[in-house]
């Protein structure tokens, strides 16, 4: 189905400095250190993908505006966030593990979590169906008090509280598919059973404990979060099964209002961190699904915040592929590594990863 999909980018979401690294490590190891592997050109790519492939002119651009101190204290702490705006004010340094400050970032900050709440506007005044928010910083792994994985403030976190707020909805939807756990966002909604957070990630990458299958929210928020743990190597095809088997059955029966993606590209086939096998196609028929799903429930309300993804070559094939489908139109762009092989049927020890979540998950919901 045709959609007026909106697109949400600022020129200052490339100007975020992660400084010097080796893939994820900062520099002064035993290498020699090129770019860090959160830079701004994985992204910027998906934008120049977009103007080249003139895919931008199917999309209504909307700038975003900055998110306000208040906005940021729904989700994290005060002493936290005068963290981070004094090491932007001095110009750079790590707001504890792995998430860097660069000069300027906390305004950058402000404006990738203004992003969101911009498209959190724009789908419920019914300007945009949906919406593509091509954010940086990104914020899945931020944490109340803390920074982590490159994150420094919850976008998506922001977003859901701020939407069940002004909006008085009782019933979200964060599907989060990054290649790894959403910690941060889980913390936010552990008590809550009016955001339904589903984590579908490889088990045992980042952060360390965090994302087991096991853990499945806290009083009562208990049996509204999903963690879905996929083992090394699973592709489209596991992740259409964990759709199937999972995702798609406890959305059917939560009947969500609105729906978020984290949209992390980083379980694509050729990511440098991330073990995974997604194809570019993949990612297509992951985003027809959820949109299927919005429209079924949530009169077509869906945000996909863009999250991790550090191929620069291939993230921004994945992620246009991500947009077509908000849009319900394809471009005329072929994804270029596709040599017409795909890895084939499951393994067993890939479909048993899905049915253990669906055991736990069948004490709170009709799944399998
Ligand atoms: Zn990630």
């Amino acid at each position: 189905m045709s959609t007026v999909t909106g697109f949400i980018c600022d020129e200052s979401y490339f100007w975020h400095q992660t400084g010097n690294g080796a893939l994820n490590l900062s520099s002064g190891g035993w290498i020699q250190a090129d770019t860090h592997a959160e830079n701004p050109e994985t992204k910027r790519r998906v934008k120049n993908l977009l103007d080249r492939s003139k895919f931008m002119d199917e999309l209504q651009q909307i700038a975003p505006r900055s998110a306000t101190r208040a906005e940021i204290e729904m989700n994290h702490s005060s002493p936290y966030i005068d963290r981070i705006k004094e090491l932007s004010d001095a110009g750079g340094g790590d707001a504890v593990v792995h998430a860097i400050v660069g000069p300027d970032s906390y305004k950058i900050a402000l404006k990738s979590t203004g992003g969101l709440l911009t498209s959190v506007d724009a789908v419920m005044e019914e300007r945009v169906q949906n919406a593509y928010a091509l954010v940086r910083p990104p914020g899945h792994h931020a944490e109340h008090d803390e920074g982590m994985g490159f994150c420094l403030f919850n976008n998506v976190a922001i977003a859901a509280k701020y939407a069940r707020e002004k909006y008085g909805l009782k019933r979200i939807v964060i599907l989060d598919w990054d290649v790894h756990h959403g910690n941060g966002t889980e913390t936010a909604f552990k008590n809550d059973s009016d955001v339904l957070f589903i984590s579908v990630h490889q088990e045992n990458i980042f952060p360390e404990n965090r994302g087991a299958v096991t853990y499945t929210g806290k009083g009562s928020g208990e049996g509204y979060n999903v963690n879905i743990e996929l083992p090394a190597g699973t592709g489209d095809e596991g992740y259409f099964y964990t759709f199937d088997k999972l995702i798609e059955p406890i959305i059917d029966q939560y009947e969500p209002e609105l729906i978020f993606v984290s949209a992390g590209q980083d379980a694509s086939r050729f990511d440098p961190i991330g073990r995974m096998l997604v194809t570019a196609d993949g990612y297509f028929q992951m985003s027809n699904r959820i949109k299927k799903l919005a429209e079924k429930h949530s009169n077509g309300r869906l945000i996909a915040c863009h999250e991790g993804g550090y191929s620069t070559a291939y993230v921004p094939f994945c992620t246009l592929r991500v947009i077509e489908a908000l849009r319900g139109k394809e471009s005329p762009v072929e994804d270029p590594f596709d040599l017409g092989f795909h890895e084939g049927p499951m393994y067993p020890h890939q479909k048993e990863a899905v049915y253990r979540a669906v055991a736990i998950q069948s004490a709170y919901w009709d799944v399998g």
